[in-house]
């Protein structure tokens, strides 16, 4: 079977008057039906990028886009409606993305009026569903966005990415905005309704020990580049990238008394991404470059099994 979202080569460059934003530079990755992959960077790196584009909020400026095996970038009118159903985002900030206007229940039914999905009974009665799905009260329906706390929003959030049942839920930084007591439930209630309903995550962080916790996959970025991939233990058990080492060591280990290695300090900021090094674009912080990497870019390349880093020295 195909895997259920694939980017194959994608390039992203955002206009602006410094240069071309080069926000994604031949990304390949795929999510495959029932897996989750963590898609780990700093801010900037392209992940966000990788989300927009996986929802068809802008267009991939080369490169391919593949859902389900459907090319995705070709699909338009009722076949890009019906495709639509299938994949779901979750957003950073749950308020910005409800309508301070709309009670939770027309929030939540809205996707079933754009798909044209039953009665308006059959829609409120989904609508209470979804919110007992995700913990709140069904009379909460009728309440208004501003009325709940944070991470009562963000399982609205859920609630409504749950409504059309879809395979792929992308979370681009679901939880980055909660408390950590709020922030361990709402990643559980996550990974509850995927053992429940097989659905599928593009789960994108900045915070590595998060991805960890989510993901059967990772793949880390690095200035709108894939730098290592591979099966979450392996990525975070022997990471062979110098970036991933870095992100590795910073994390908080969750075992207590685990042995913490050195940690990795890297210099500087990560640079713009209108003006990428040459070479390897990792090369102005890389604690192990050599002159070499400041000319060459590294391919990636298998480092074990199911794991793969573009570094020459990996
Ligand atoms: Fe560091 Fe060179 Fe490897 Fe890039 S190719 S990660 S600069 S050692
Ligand atoms: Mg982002």
């Amino acid at each position: 079977a195909p895997p259920l979202l694939r980017l194959q080569n994608a390039v992203k460059h955002y206009p602006s008057s410094g240069g071309a934003v080069q926000a994604l530079n031949g990304v390949d990755l795929h999510v495959a039906r029932g897996e989750t992959l963590g898609l780990v960077g700093e801010s900037g790196c392209g992940k966000s990028t990788v989300a927009r584009v996986a929802m068809r909020l802008t267009p991939l400026t080369a490169g391919r886009l593949w859902f389900d095996g459907q090319d995705l970038a070709a699909l338009e009118g009722e076949a890009l409606r019906r495709q639509r159903a299938r994949l779901q985002m979750v957003f950073q900030d749950p308020y910005a993305s409800l309508n301070p206007r709309q009670t939770v229940e027309r929030a939540l039914r809205e996707p079933l009026v754009v798909q044209q999905r039953g009665s308006e009974a059959d829609q409120r009665e989904r609508v209470a569903w979804a919110l007992a799905r995700v913990g709140l009260r069904p009379e909460m329906a009728q309440r208004y966005p501003h009325e709940f706390s944070g991470g009562q929003r963000q399982r609205i959030g859920i609630a409504r990415a749950l409504m059309l049942r879809p395979e792929l839920i992308v979370c681009d930084e679901a939880v980055s905005a909660l408390d950590v007591s709020v922030r361990a439930q709402v990643l559980n209630l996550l990974l509850e309704l995927r053992a429940e309903f097989g659905v599928s995550y593009l789960f994108i962080s900045h915070d590595l020990s998060v991805v960890r916790h989510m993901s059967d996959r990772i793949a880390v970025m690095y200035l709108g580049q894939v730098v290592e991939h591979g099966a979450r233990d392996a990525v975070w058990k022997s990471p062979r990238h110098p970036y991933t080492q870095a992100l590795v060591s910073a994390a908080p280990k969750v075992r207590p008394g685990a042995t913490r290695t050195q940690r990795i300090l890297l210099q500087g900021d990560p640079p713009s991404p209108s003006n990428p090094p040459a070479g390897c674009r990792f090369h102005t912080r890389c604690p192990q470059a050599q002159a070499r990497c400041r000319s060459e870019a590294p391919v990636a390349r298998a480092v074990g099994e199911r794991h793969w880093a573009a570094c020459h020295f990996a």
